[in-house]
């Protein structure tokens, strides 16, 4: 069962003129699963009433009841993002219903292996969250392909937490810290043991989620998002 809940805008980061972080406080807070994702609607309804237009996000924060915040990491590409940069400002609400889908966190200690592609890191955001406050984040791989390092997004919070398990690459720039190509299957350790995540274009879960079969990988989860 879904919840419908009025979320308002408390903080937002602009990290470039196509994405935007959203920083949401709920009014509804229920317990969530890491990974899960929600619809946003700009229109402001209650439970009751008929479900309007909307969009659908990944939840990119662990679930905090405290707080009552969610974090959203939206890239404008078609006329609803572009209305939700518009008009969605600091102090505005909207209204979101959460929490769906089921590439969550695994509840039992396994080998976890994320392969993320630019906005796509925001499910592991939260695991990575999640998994830190049980101080568990050594089960914990990520793979993370970007353009540029700028759009690496939460770059040194993920260096910081997750040291030698972070393989970062970007395809349009030198950087140090990064591999300066496209991210390969070679790449990617393979454990079979392991629970495998992948987020990104269709064209790069396609990618992954093909070569990592053909490698006797079976436990391959993916949020497909166009
Ligand atoms: C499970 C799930 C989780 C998701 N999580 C996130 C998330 O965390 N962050 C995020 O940013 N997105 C996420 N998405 C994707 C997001 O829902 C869509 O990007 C959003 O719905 C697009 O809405 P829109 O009205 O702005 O675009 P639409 O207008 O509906 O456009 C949809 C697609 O068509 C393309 N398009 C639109 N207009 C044109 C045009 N004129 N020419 C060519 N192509 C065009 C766009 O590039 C886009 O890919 C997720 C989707 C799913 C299914």
């Amino acid at each position: 069962m879904q919840t419908v809940s009025r979320a308002k805008v408390v903080e937002i980061i602009v990290h470039s003129e196509q994405v935007r972080e959203y920083i949401l406080e709920l009014e509804k807070y229920r317990k969530f699963d890491e990974g899960s994702f929600l619809q946003l609607s700009l229109d402001l309804v209650d439970a009751s009433e008929y479900w309007p237009e909307s969009r659908t996000f990944s939840i990119a924060s662990k679930c905090d009841r405290k707080s009552k915040r969610i974090r959203l990491i939206i890239s404008k590409v078609g006329s609803y993002t572009t209305r939700i940069f518009t008009k969605l400002g600091v102090g505005i609400e909207c209204t979101v219903k959460y929490a769906f889908g089921d590439m969550i966190l695994p509840s039992v200690d396994v080998p976890i292996i994320c392969i993320a592609a630019g906005t796509g890191v925001a499910p592991f955001l939260s695991f990575i969250e999640k998994l830190e406050e049980s101080g568990k984040l050594d089960n914990l791989k990520l793979y993370y392909s970007s353009k540029t390092k700028q759009v690496l997004y939460h770059f040194e919070f993920l260096k910081g937490c997750l040291e030698s398990n972070l393989h970062c690459f970007t395809t349009r720039e030198k950087s140090e810290e990064c591999h300066n190509r496209r991210i390969a299957i070679e790449d990617i350790l393979i454990d079979t043991d392991a629970e495998y995540y992948i987020c990104g274009s269709q064209e790069f879960i396609a990618y992954f989620y093909e070569a990592l079969s053909l490698q006797g990988v079976k436990k391959i989860h993916k949020d497909e998002w166009e």
